[in-house]
């Protein structure tokens, strides 16, 4: 009996000619994904011994920027989360249980040490925070139930560039797993591996992606051992990635090179520029000596970003600064950074023992405009505020 039409519409055999060939990545969408036989029907999320188990483990999209993004940082294994913060999480439930030990900068993007202080103390993990330039003297600091060790270099906000290779020489010699927030150099300027780190994490939000329109992490490693631990964990908290958005930061990759090189050009100009103002006390970009660790940054790091910060003077500080803020145009007020479009942000009154800028710390995010319109627009905001308080 010839079947009905309505059970051949869903007949999942393809009706088109194969041999399609792009430049494009495919963007395979599925939760379901078919084994050939009843032999073969295995739940596993390690594509080395079931490739295509189900869409949460990975589809032909999502494992192939998975695999460039580990040839970016010369990791031997990657996998893609849902975000940056997804992959910090990850890098937690892989190395660390209760009655564990974690050492995290200070000066680690925010909502990591949120999460140690909240849902991992809820666990039973106890999360230490360490000043980022503490380089080998970590080794005070370790205990017998430490697990694992955060570096974050240059630091959020405060841009610390932290001695990576010393704090790696302490922890594999306590047995300690490094795991390094790698986003500011985008697996390009800063080789994890080359300088000891076990497992290296960014969020594609910023410079993969590129275009402020998607959110993804990755936590890649060059080590089977933790490539397991990794995958296990990342299985059991369900952390599925939509195709689509890594179609966007395949894209992403593609222009990565110009995109960064521009963005490293203008960055230098504007925080060369800023330097020079008389409201500035301090322009904390990793290549310029103001920062903290900049000699650091010149032995280890190849280049450098879009993202810094600018300590005012107390003359241009709390209110003023923040009207300063509202004057500029071409600066847009907003989280997150690594896309085409300029952004400012006050970060006033960070939570650090050390380096505390109170309410003069600004970070600036360069992107794509021109760089004489972006000082322009500087110099207009700076303009209005000297002729604050002039009287008629
Ligand atoms: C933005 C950011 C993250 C988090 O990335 P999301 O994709 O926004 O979750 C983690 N680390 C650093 C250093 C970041 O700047």
């Amino acid at each position: 009996m010839p079947r009905h039409i309505q059970t051949t519409l869903l007949d999942p055999t393809p009706r088109a000619p194969g041999g399609f060939r792009s430049l494009a990545t495919a963007t395979h969408r599925g939760s379901t994904t078919l084994f050939a036989s009843a032999r073969e029907v295995r739940d596993d999320w390690c594509p080395e011994r079931v490739p295509y188990a189900y869409g949460l483990h990975g589809t032909p999209t999502s494992l192939e920027l998975a695999a460039r993004v580990a040839q970016l940082e010369g990791a031997e294994h990657c996998f893609i989360t849902p975000g940056g913060q997804a992959a910090i999480a990850l890098v937690y439930f892989a190395f660390c249980g209760a009655g564990d030990h974690v050492l995290v900068p200070q000066s680690a993007y925010g909502p990591n040490n949120d999460l140690a202080r909240d849902l991992l103390a809820r666990l039973g993990i106890a999360v230490q925070t360490y000043d980022p330039m503490i380089g080998a003297e970590i080794a005070t600091l370790i205990r017998p139930n430490t697990t694992l060790i955060w570096c974050e270099s240059p630091g959020s906000a405060t841009m610390e560039i932290q001695d990576v290779p010393a704090i790696a020489e302490v922890a594999r010699a306590a047995g300690v797993v490094l795991a390094l927030d790698n986003t500011y150099a985008s697996g390009v300027f800063f080789d994890a591996y080359a300088h000891g780190v076990d497992v290296s994490i960014q969020a594609l939000t910023k410079y993969i992606g590129g275009h402020s329109d998607l959110l993804l992490g990755s936590v890649s490693t060059c080590s089977d051992v933790h490539y397991q631990a990794l995958g296990q964990a990342r299985s059991l908290l369900g952390m599925a990635v939509s195709p689509d958005d890594c179609s966007l930061a395949l894209r992403g990759l593609q222009t990565l090179w110009v995109r960064l090189a521009q963005l490293q050009a203008s960055t230098l100009q504007v925080a060369h520029w800023l330097k020079a103002r008389p409201e500035v006390e301090r322009v904390l970009h990793p290549a310029l000596p103001d920062c903290p660790g900049h000699g650091v940054w010149l032995r280890d790091f190849t280049g450098s970003t879009s993202v810094f910060s600018v300590v005012f003077r107390p003359t241009l500080a709390g209110e003023a600064l923040l009207d300063f803020i509202d004057r500029l145009n071409l600066f847009h007020l907003g989280y997150s950074w690594g896309g085409v479009t300029s952004l400012v942000a006050p970060h006033f009154n960070l939570n650090r023992d050390v380096r505390q800028y109170g309410d003069r710390l600004v970070r600036f995010n360069i992107g794509l405009e021109h760089v004489d319109d972006l000082i322009a627009d500087l110099e207009h905001a700076f303009s209005q505020a000297d002729n604050h308080g002039d009287g008629q």
